[in-house]
């Protein structure tokens, strides 16, 4: 191992051809400053394209209040473990995250983290409906969890019970296999296929954080969906308060239903239609 001495030294000194190496404060000034463009450019598109992303990200901006209530015990303390109050504040603090990944333009990035909100998500739902898995789950050894809370076994439970969103018999899931998936293999997993943040007519990839308005889109939804159903569930689960309860549903349902059309299962087919 060589001094930091030797190496800066050894930067200085050698010549790697044409290439000279920066200096790299400079660097990272530069891309907080390019960034600091993106977000701009990025919230004003989404407060004024449409109908649905300007009411989206105003729903968002109610979802992330009332998760900071009840996360923080402000309406009140139920005086428990605070496990599902933690749950809340862990997706709240990624959902932030999220949204700022996609204003920047890291739609990629922004999605890898949603995927972990609708896990929460899940986890919510199926707590909400069987209090006795939340009471098993609680108790169970990392290893145990792991053998019997895996996400995919979360979205098999959850289908089991039979909840229905639309008086029908359909197996629902707030955060399905299908999306899911999509979330997996297209975006968080590495593949041979990996193209960063190709959301463009051409399926680019992009390095760095530029504004794409699909991938804001298509980000945006797919953040404001569990985001909903971390409020849906999460308000049944902590507060006692009837009219409290009421105020979670509402403001889960008005995001749930004022969502945009642009999401990930549907990406590929709206980049193609918007090509044509
Ligand atoms: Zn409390």
């Amino acid at each position: 191992m060589i001094s930091n001495e030797e190496h800066a030294k050894y930067i200085k000194e050698k010549k790697y051809g044409h290439i000279q190496l920066p200096d790299g404060t400079k660097i990272i000034n530069r891309i907080i400053s390019h960034s600091e463009d993106t977000e701009k450019n990025s919230k004003q598109f989404i407060e004024s394209f449409g109908e649905k992303a300007p009411v989206t990200i105003e729903n968002l901006g109610v979802n992330f209040f009332v998760q900071s209530e009840i996360s923080t015990c402000r309406w009140g303390c139920a005086k428990g473990d605070h496990v599902a109050e933690y749950l809340i504040g862990k997706g709240l603090n990624s959902s932030v995250c999220s949204l700022r990944l996609l204003l920047l333009g890291y739609y990629d990035e922004s999605l890898v983290l949603s995927r972990g909100i609708g896990e929460i998500a899940n986890l919510l739902c199926l707590f909400a409906h069987d209090p006795s898995s939340f009471s098993k789950w609680k108790k169970m050894t990392k290893k145990e969890r792991q053998k019997h809370y895996r996400p995919s076994q979360v979205r098999v439970k959850i289908q089991s019970m039979q909840i229905s969103d639309k008086n029908d018999d359909t197996e629902f899931c707030p955060i399905d296999d299908a999306r899911y998936k999509a979330l997996s293999e297209g975006i968080t997993h590495a593949t041979p296929d990996s193209r960063p943040q190709s959301f463009n007519f051409h399926f680019t990839p992009v390095i760095g954080g530029y504004f794409q308005h699909i991938g804001a889109l298509t980000a945006l939804h797919e953040l404001a969906l569990p985001s909903a159903v971390v409020t849906l569930y999460g308000g049944l689960i902590t507060q006692n308060n009837q009219l409290l309860r009421q105020l979670c549903f509402d403001v889960a349902c008005k995001s749930l239903l004022n969502l945009g059309n642009m999401h990930i299962l549907n990406l590929k087919e709206n980049i193609f239609k918007l090509r044509k």
